[in-house]
């Protein structure tokens, strides 16, 4: 008895968003089904490594496309693994791909959907809607009996309806019945080009049944990792790669084709994607390029063979020592996937450095998309930092708007007793660049690196390339040069009873009162511990409702600057309720400096105006 479901919500938007927006890329939906056939194979080689009767009836992977000009269908046949009731009523339409409920949202905050957006997502079997005026799909799961298949059917109109049927093979047979502006995908020459161009690489042979009956192999079927780079056009690694991400018109920014061979031997290919995937922050982000041995795919995301910092980097890897019958759990301590995850880090890091070199415009794209994800390997490949390291860009002091420096030449710059990198952090450039804590360095000549990401005090914090630590200089103490230490340790001395008196005022407000030796105009600032989060992070944590312990600030004074020796006057005249407020109008100011309000905008507004009548 059939039974009538409705698709699940987001399925529901997502097809009629594929469909208005797709139009223009119609033949990707026969790309996508036969992608869907190959993987379904894959499945069942992969099952059948235990268990050899899976295949025994039918022991010839292959998938027919067969055009049927009388009832104007196009029929997509595989012999894989195929799907039983359960398996199609959740695959086909109440079961959403993990992130579609947040993909959805993205597209809420855009005004026009492109298909960047849409690849980016992968399109899959609903984009057979953009041909088709009724889908059936009819199923038969490897292992079970012939009356036990399935038959599914929509219009893509909200519905679908599945009873159970009788099939006399295993495997999935997908038949469309075509709109009929859509009808020249019954043509041979018309079926035989789409495959040639998106699925030529397929490794099992598309076959097309004529009207004749006679079969035509379309397809190559050489695995294009296995083949010498000489041999590959750039076209066909352009459609390899939007074969494995699913995308329509991207590209990949850098292709890594290569062969390993010695003790352990393996093929990659790899791809450096030119735009960072929508989900590439989320949770579930699948890491790592297909893993095959002997030509089976054994896992489609392998991520052993990839740190999370190098997530971006797409592809396949076979190597065919490996055993076929390796799990997850034997992966992690197989010797050999540690040597290909070796060799595999090593040569996306050498491609970022010799990009970078010699390609620089290109690296700067991939650096704009994806710094944050490879920063993250500064803190978490101790083996790597260094390597790592070389490959960021800064602004800084010494760089104009949008252009670049790196830690190479900024040590190439250091002063000669300069000991730290400098690195001041916030949200933007503008708001960073006049900053009164850049103010002495700006004097020296001391350059101060820029750091705009949120994650980047988090990251630098602790760190050192070659040798030379990274400082903060938001945080903790410095210690420039002889000079300015001398001033500040005078200006102790000398105001040492004016210092105590701030220090008692503010006592619940600042963890400590000192002089400093990092302002030259400003009177004033607050720094935090060189362990506590900076300004920006402290937002963040804020933001996102994180309980963060009160890390309490110390005021740092301007020795030189004239309004100290003014309140030292008002100190030794005892005039204390007008030093009193200097105190707090000092303090709102700092607060001020770091992007706060002051504790009481309209008592500020009141002293300091009076403040300002008096002169
Ligand atoms: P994706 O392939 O990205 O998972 P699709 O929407 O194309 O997304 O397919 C959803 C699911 O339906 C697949 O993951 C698979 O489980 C199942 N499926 C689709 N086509 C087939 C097929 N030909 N044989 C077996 N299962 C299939």
């Amino acid at each position: 008895m059939a039974r009538t479901y409705k698709f699940k919500a987001e399925i529901n938007k997502l097809l009629n968003l594929m469909i208005n927006s797709l139009y223009s890329h119609k033949d990707i939906f026969l790309r996508e089904l036969i992608s869907n056939a190959s993987d379904a194979i894959d499945k069942l080689k992969f099952k059948s490594i235990q268990d050899k009767s899976l295949i025994e009836d039918d022991p010839e992977f292959k998938i027919k496309i067969i055009p049927d000009k009388k009832n104007k269908t196009l029929t997509i046949s595989d012999n894989g693994i195929g799907m039983d009731i359960d398996d199609i009523v959740k695959s086909l339409g109440t079961i959403a791909h993990s992130d579609t409920e947040e993909f959805l949202k993205i597209l809420q905050n855009k005004n026009e959907v492109n298909i960047d957006l849409i690849g980016q997502f992968g399109v899959g079997f609903y984009s057979v809607f953009m041909v088709a005026k009724k889908v059936e799909v009819i199923s038969r799961k490897a292992g079970l009996p012939e009356n036990k298949a399935v038959r599914w059917e929509s219009a893509g109109d909200g519905k679908f309806k599945v009873e159970e049927i009788s099939k006399k093979s295993r495997g999935t047979d997908v038949i469309i019945y075509l709109n009929e502006e859509d009808e020249k995908y019954l043509e041979e020459f018309e079926i035989a080009n789409i495959v040639k161009k998106y699925s030529d690489f397929i490794e099992y042979p598309i076959v097309l049944v004529k009207e004749d009956g006679k079969e035509e192999i379309l397809n190559s079927m050489k695995a294009i990792w296995l083949k010498d780079k000489t041999e590959i056009k750039e076209d066909e690694y352009k459609e390899f790669y939007r074969h494995i991400t699913h995308d329509i018109v991207g590209e990949p920014l850098k292709v890594i084709h290569f062969k390993v061979e010695g003790i352990t031997e393996f093929s990659a290919l790899l791809f450096i994607p030119s735009k960072a995937p929508f989900n590439i922050f989320f949770k579930d982000y699948k890491i790592g390029p297909a893993l095959y041995v002997k030509k089976v795919q054994i896992m489609e995301n392998c991520d052993e063979l990839l740190p999370p910092y190098l997530r971006f980097v797409k592809g396949v890897v076979q190597c065919d020592d490996l055993p076929l019958n390796i799990s997850r759990e034997t992966l992690q301590i197989n010797r050999q996937i540690q040597v290909i995850r070796k060799n595999i880090i090593n040569k996306v890091l050498t491609t970022l450095k010799e990009m970078k070199e010699n390609e620089f415009e290109k690296y700067e794209k991939f650096y704009n998309e994806f710094r944050k994800v490879l920063k993250e390997g500064i803190h978490l490949d101790f083996e790597n930092n260094q390597k790592i390291a070389e490959l960021l860009l800064f602004e800084s002091t010494k760089t104009k708007k949008g252009e670049f420096t790196d830690l190479e030449n900024y040590i190439k710059n250091m002063k000669s007793d300069q000991k730290e990198i400098y690195y001041i952090t916030g949200n933007s450039r503008e708001e960073i660049e006049n900053s009164p804590y850049l103010e002495i360095f700006k004097e020296k000549d001391i350059e101060v690196l820029f750091m705009t990401d949120e994650i980047d005090d988090f990251i630098f914090t602790g760190f050192s390339y070659k040798e030379k630590p990274f400082k903060n200089i938001l945080k903790g103490d410095i210690s420039i040069d002889k000079e300015s230490s001398e001033n500040k340790d005078k200006a102790e001395k000398e105001y040492k009873d004016l210092l105590t008196y701030i220090k008692n005022t503010l006592r619940k407000e600042v963890e400590d009162v000192k002089f400093s030796n990092r302002l030259k105009d400003s009177p004033c600032c607050l720094v935090v511990g060189e362990f506590a989060p900076d300004p920006q992070t402290e937002k963040i944590l804020k933001s996102i409702g994180q309980e963060i312990p009160e890390f309490k600030k110390t005021l740092e004074l301007n020795p030189s600057h004239k309004l100290i020796e003014k309140m030292n006057n008002l100190y030794k005249n005892k005039e204390f309720d007008k030093l009193n407020e200097y105190i707090n109008l000092l303090y709102d100011q700092a607060l001020i400096l770091e992007g706060e309000k002051p504790k009481n905008p309209s008592e500020f507004v009141k002293k300091f105006s009076k403040l300002l009548a008096e002169i």
